[in-house]
């Protein structure tokens, strides 16, 4: 696969860098001219691996969160990095429903948002180190052209 754009970010773990990252992903993947729907598909798993980086990585406190996004001619690879708490149980935590914070109506399916919005979800985690999620999705409409 040709890559056609590459971009690293770092940011902390502010709750407004939810909408930036939201808007970079947008400008960076509107490069290759996908539809709406499937720029907003990307948009909404950003939101959710962002929040999860905020809410539970960093339970709230401040830490740096990286970005890293490749451009293919018709697919996008984003991998999303922090430095906090971890996933004790991967396999658990990515099952529907699944939250470690029920009490603050967290609804838990950020996991399983994106495992449908996106062509692929890969998790690793370490406790106390931290954790390392990549999304990879394919642009039908793009290859298609
Ligand atoms: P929702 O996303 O619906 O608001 P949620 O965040 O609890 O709820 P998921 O996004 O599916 O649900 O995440 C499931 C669980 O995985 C979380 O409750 C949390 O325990 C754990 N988790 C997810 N991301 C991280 C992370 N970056 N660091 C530590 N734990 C995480
Ligand atoms: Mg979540």
């Amino acid at each position: 696969m040709k890559i056609v754009n590459q971009v690293y970010v770092e940011f902390p773990s502010n709750s407004i860098n939810e909408g930036f990252a939201r808007s970079l992903i947008s400008a960076f993947i509107s490069q290759i001219d996908p539809t709406v729907e499937e720029l907003e598909d990307v948009k909404t798993a950003i939101s959710e691996v962002v929040t999860n980086s905020i809410i539970h990585g960093y339970d709230n406190q401040e830490g740096m969160i990286g970005m890293k996004c490749v451009l293919y001619e018709d697919s996008v690879e984003i991998i999303c990095t922090d430095f906090g708490g971890g996933i004790k149980d991967i396999q658990e935590a990515r099952q529907p429903l699944f939250t470690s914070k029920p009490h603050l109506e967290r609804s838990g399916m950020g996991f399983t948002i994106m495992e449908n919005f996106m062509d692929s979800l890969h998790i690793a985690s370490e406790m106390n180190k931290g954790t390392t999620v990549k999304l990879f999705k394919k642009f039908r409409s793009v290859s298609n052209k």
